[in-house]
């Protein structure tokens, strides 16, 4: 079937003239017709947008002027800003927002010829870690419909691993590609912050975001990657770097790779079943020649009671925008104060306003030095000592989330322990590392990722070493069975 190619393959097809553009998109336009009703991972299908668009990628194709990926359909986390496109973050306070203008990555996939086949469903302006939080509808995992796919990406995951889309968008702040592509069995990656242009992201945590790819292998994230990433003017906080190259990817072996397992991310909570999967990889790698050393990085155990004051207090600043004036609901309210406080109480769900709660609590006069200063200082040490560790080994290894998916409905009373599951994933946004994500086994028939994460700005030489585990593992690419 089609939809079950992989981008590069499909690009290849494509490119050849073996399939044509629309052909595809409509290929993956009707999948998501028959499959979506049960997974839910769509919460706008642009069907006329993507067809117009694979048109004039066809164009593209037929005068040679074709980029790696033209033709390639690709879905959208609805936290990206589309030109005339629905944007909601999965919130009721921007039902109804058209943005008049595109994310810096979406002008790139539209510029090079990626039909966008629409936006997908995540937790209501990504905060959350299993998509539960969306104001609208419930995405079910690919692997198990009672289960979550994860989140706040789990629209963007669970539309890679049912074959709804080859490739999309996720953001990750605390772990929001990682964790999904995890539970759902598919590669996620988070570029070095900075790399990947935050204009047009709606923004959660702005010191942590970084918008990411999913694929069904690690060469797809690494080709998207190169497209999407590189210096933007619009972004200030965007480095003056050239884009991720995929040029070396499938150079480089394993053999004589450093890899540090850190003690803090094998803990107490790691599922007996994930532990498993983790250690034979690890055996697998040491076959293909990796060194593997356990070390200690002490400050990992304060990424989440830290990472949950500093992106909470960035949300809170950012949120203040939403206030019935300028975007999306408004709601009556008397006078203008009233309209705010309306609009505010009506159009932001519980996990929200307890976000903006915490975080204008921890940034106010009193506070601010007790929470938000020492979580920067915490913040500080834990970038230092992963400098350290970085200045010794390649990578540091360790699962991506402590547990496979979960059933649905399973933490929502219990916030805490759901928040405990970004565990593994935080240190990477915290250092402005980049991380992947990748299946390396099962337990109980549901997947389970893998991560690797190493030092800023080493994105090339992350996905090089992900391009070759992927290899030495057989079952880093899979299928589940709704496909
Ligand atoms: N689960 C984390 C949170 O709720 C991370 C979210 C994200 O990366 N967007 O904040």
């Amino acid at each position: 079937m089609l939809t079950h190619l992989t981008a590069a393959k499909l690009a290849q097809r494509l490119h050849s003239r073996e399939l044509g553009c629309v052909e595809v998109t409509r290929a993956y336009l009707d999948r998501i017709a028959e499959v979506d009703p049960k997974v839910g991972s769509f919460l706008l299908v642009d069907r006329d947008g993507a067809l117009d668009q694979a048109e004039k990628a066809q164009s593209l194709i037929d005068s040679g002027e074709h980029g790696a990926l033209t033709g390639v359909p690709i879905a959208l986390k609805d936290n990206l800003s589309t030109d005339g496109v629905e944007t909601t973050c999965a919130s009721k306070i921007l039902k109804g927002y058209v943005p008049p203008f595109d994310a810096t990555v979406v002008e790139r996939l539209k510029a090079s010829g990626l039909p966008i086949l629409g936006k997908t469903n995540l937790d209501e302006f990504a905060m959350g870690t299993s998509t539960e939080n969306s104001a609208f509808q419930l995405t079910k995992n690919p692997w198990d419909l009672s289960r979550s796919p994860g989140g706040s990406s789990g629209g963007s995951a669970a539309a890679v691993s049912a074959d709804l889309a080859p490739l999309s968008l996720g953001s990750d702040t605390g772990g929001s590609v990682r964790q999904p592509a995890s539970l759902c069995g598919v590669v996620g990656f988070k570029p070095t912050y900075g790399r990947c242009s935050r204009y047009g992201l709606i923004a959660f945590g702005s010191s942590l975001d970084q918008i990411g790819p999913f694929g069904k292998t690690v060469e797809d994230v690494a080709l998207i990657s190169e497209l999407i990433t590189g210096n933007d003017p619009l972004d200030s906080t965007s480095l003056p770097t050239a884009p991720i190259s995929s040029r070396d990817l499938k150079q480089g072996s394993l053999k004589g790779l450093k890899m540090a397992l850190p003690r803090e991310l094998f803990g107490e909570g790691t599922d007996p079943g994930v532990a498993e999967a983790i250690q034979l990889a690890i055996a697998a790698l040491v076959k293909e020649g990796v060194e593997f050393t356990e070390i200690s990085i002490p400050s990992v155990a304060f990424g989440v009671t830290t990472y949950y004051i500093i992106a909470p207090a960035e949300a809170s600043s950012n949120l203040a925008r939403f206030d019935g004036v300028r975007f999306g609901l408004r709601s009556e309210g008397q006078g203008h104060v009233g309209l705010v406080e309306r609009t505010r109480a009506e159009g932001f769900g519980h996990e929200v306003k307890s976000r903006i709660m915490i975080g204008t609590y921890a940034l106010s006069a009193g506070y601010y030095d007790a929470y938000y200063l020492k979580a920067q200082q915490v913040r500080t040490i834990m970038q230092q000592e992963f400098q350290q560790v970085f200045s010794e080994f390649d990578a540091v290894l360790c699962p991506t989330s402590p547990v496979p998916a979960f059933k649905l409905g399973e933490l929502t009373q219990d916030p805490m322990a759901l928040k405990l599951l970004d565990y593994c994933t935080i240190p990477a946004n915290m250092g402005g590392m980049p991380g992947i994500s990748l299946n390396c086994g099962f337990t109980n028939g549901l997947p389970v990722g893998l991560q690797l994460m190493a030092a800023p700005l080493a994105d090339e030489k992350l996905l090089q070493m992900a391009f070759n585990v992927e290899q030495a593992l057989p079952s880093a690419t899979c299928t589940p069975p709704i496909a």
